[in-house]
């Protein structure tokens, strides 16, 4: 049981945040904006952030052409556009609340490789830059074929090189370092190893229950507004929405001596991605191998993708260049009917944004910012 102590002057805040990752973090921290003088808390079960935040492979993408291609084949050219933008000003919003520097970002090219099975985009590429020009406002796609034999890809899978003009890369790890730090300097608590079981709604509060792993007991925290950022682990705390889990999983090679390409690339519909890093290739992908396994909420590892990454770099991306592994890591992505995030008021005191599929470090801090727009005080 807490102690007289402890409940009168640790557990009461007005704001509470599910999640420390890119969205919860952005959450607390327009919540501070919004509520100057008011106490914002996130709780987060990790010691470190562990979901998708840092396991991501830092593209700073709104998507390849396939990918967009495959968008206006399946939702309204206006929902298509709606989220390009909403990827493009989540973006704008990251790169100016943080700084390009401190979120290491750069833009040094995003290609897509482009083999016999997607060759149907290049004629559709055209149509696609003009319904993005209003966005862009300039082609955001074009033909790079000639950088094909410069990169060192494989030729015969490699059929085109379609370049994305309006993109970038950044450092997940120091994103996140950055978002933290601004966090605690605009006084925002964060407690890890918080994990939440449940909450309740009363009149004039919530209760948040979390697990206390080292005294083994739940205990609650009362806030006048919960929001709820855990993506792919959203059921556990609203049983009734609709959140697919999808695992994702990632190899880094050693610095690879003569690498000749810089920046970051799609191939498959962007079921698979790739970039230099540090001298060094990051690889991941490879879900639509085994869908079913991966709609899990468990990091482990699945020994056919990575075998399946593994073949790619070797065939494809670093043909006849030798390269050695330096680490495999997994996270866990948010998937839904369609692309679009979960952004919604469940109550006048419980809020969600979450559902970021494989683009939430672009979605992110907007997908924030329009939960925060809806809290009230
Ligand atoms: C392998 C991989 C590659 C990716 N590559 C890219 C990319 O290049 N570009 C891009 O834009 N996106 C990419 N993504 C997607 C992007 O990383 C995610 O969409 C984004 O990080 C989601 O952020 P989030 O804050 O919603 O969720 P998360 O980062 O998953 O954060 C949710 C947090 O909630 C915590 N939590 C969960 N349940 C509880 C609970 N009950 N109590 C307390 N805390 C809890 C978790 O521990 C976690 O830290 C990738 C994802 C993966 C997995």
């Amino acid at each position: 049981m807490l102690t007289y102590w402890e409940q009168q002057s640790f557990t009461h805040y007005h704001h509470i945040v599910a999640g420390a990752g890119i969205v919860g973090l952005s959450a607390a921290i327009e919540l501070k904006a919004k509520f100057p003088g008011q106490r914002v808390l996130v709780l987060e079960r990790g010691v470190l952030p562990t979901g998708a935040s840092t396991r991501n492979a830092g593209f700073a993408c709104m998507g390849s052409a396939t990918e967009l291609l495959d968008d206006l084949n399946n939702v309204s050219e206006a929902e298509a556009v709606r989220l390009f933008a909403w990827r493009k000003k989540g973006l704008e919003l990251l790169r100016v609340r943080l700084g390009d520097d401190k979120i290491g970002y750069k833009e040094n090219g995003s290609y897509e490789l482009i083999s016999a099975r997607e060759a149907y985009a290049m004629e559709k590429l055209d149509r696609l830059n003009e319904v993005l020009l209003p966005l862009v406002g300039k082609p955001a796609y074009k033909l790079a074929n000639n950088k094909i034999a410069a990169f060192g890809f494989d030729a015969t899978y490699t059929q085109s090189l379609i370049e994305n003009t309006c993109e970038g890369e950044l450092h997940s790890g120091m994103m996140m370092r950055a978002l933290t730090d601004l966090a605690i300097e605009k006084g925002i608590e964060i407690k890890t190893g918080a994990d939440i079981a449940r909450f309740e709604e009363h009149p004039y509060r919530v209760e948040v229950f979390i697990n206390d792993p080292f005294r083994k007991e739940t205990y609650g925290f009362t806030c006048n507004t919960f929001s709820i950022c855990t993506n792919a682990f959203t059921k556990q705390l609203l049983p009734d929405v609709h959140v697919e889990p999808g695992r994702g999983q990632v190899l880094i090679t050693h610095p690879v001596k003569g690498l000749k390409f810089k920046g970051i690339y799609h191939f498959d519909m962007g079921y698979y991605y790739f970039r230099e890093l540090d001298g060094r290739v990051l690889l991941g992908g490879g879900r639509n191998l085994d869908f079913k396994t991966e709609n899990t909420t468990s990091f482990g590892f699945n020994d056919h993708i990575q075998a399946d990454l593994e073949q790619k770099l070797k065939e494809i991306i670093l043909p006849r260049t030798p390269f050695t592994i330096d680490r495999r890591w997994t996270g866990i992505m948010a998937f839904g009917a369609n692309k679009f995030p979960v952004v919604q008021a469940f109550s006048s005191r419980v809020y969600g944004a979450f559902r970021m599929g494989g683009m939430g470090v672009a979605l992110g801090s907007e997908a924030a910012r329009m939960m925060v727009e809806m809290v009230n005080g």
